[in-house]
């Protein structure tokens, strides 16, 4: 069995990182790449475990040194993939990495190899309740992801697969069958 580079992408809130997390907790050959980031830590966020939370000048001299598989801009902040955790850890593992639409399809031209994951709200209403309820951005910010989640979710075309996270457990196990599946192609 080969080992997967699985980029799971999805507009913010629609449980990218609550599914990432059940992934990681049942299967021990996935590892999570840990991005860097230069926004502030959310509330019960913790710096090496949800992000490297940066500061901007440090970020911007490690896109010179390209440091960074893949990189982009959100909401004023910077968000990037640390190129030799990847590199390093395909050699043992799956790697998943939780990225944005834009960072997917560069980290897919990068490495053609990368299966790209969509997850998708059962619907637009279904979507905003779930950020509403996350309660971690204000009413401004809210309205400027459900913008970029419109936007996000027209990119589906150029993904391998999509998942509605609908029910938890079922689009966890439809995950799982999908890394299963590219796992054993050679
Ligand atoms: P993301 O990482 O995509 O920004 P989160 O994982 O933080 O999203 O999820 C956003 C909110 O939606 C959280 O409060 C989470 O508990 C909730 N949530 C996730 N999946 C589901 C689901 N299938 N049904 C209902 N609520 C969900
Ligand atoms: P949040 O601030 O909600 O944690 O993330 C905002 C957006 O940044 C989400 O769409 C998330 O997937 C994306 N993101 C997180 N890490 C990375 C990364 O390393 N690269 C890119 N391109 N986007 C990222």
């Amino acid at each position: 069995m080969r080992n997967v580079l699985i980029v799971i992408s999805g507009p913010s809130g629609v449980g990218k990182g609550t599914l990432v997390k059940l992934l990681l907790e049942e299967d021990p050959t996935l590892a999570l790449s840990v991005s860097c980031t230069t926004r502030p830590p959310r509330k019960g966020e913790r710096n090496g475990r949800d992000y490297y939370f940066i500061e901007k000048e440090e970020f911007l001299s490690r896109i010179r040194e390209n440091d960074f598989l893949e990189y982009d801009e959100h909401f004023g902040n910077y968000y990037g993939t640390p190129r030799s955790f990847v590199e390093r850890q395909l050699k043992e593992k799956s790697v998943v990495l939780e990225i944005d639409v834009v960072g997917a399809l560069n980290a897919k031209r990068i490495m053609p190899q990368a299966v790209l994951v969509m997850i998708a709200p059962p619907s637009d209403e279904a979507l905003e309740k779930r950020l509403a309820r996350r309660g971690s951005e204000s009413e401004e910010e809210r309205e400027e992801r459900l913008r970029r989640m419109r936007y996000e979710l027209e990119q589906q075309k150029y993904y391998d697969y999509v998942v509605v996270n609908d029910d938890l457990q079922e689009a966890k196990r439809r995950l799982q069958e999908i890394i299963n599946r590219e796992k054993k192609k050679t």
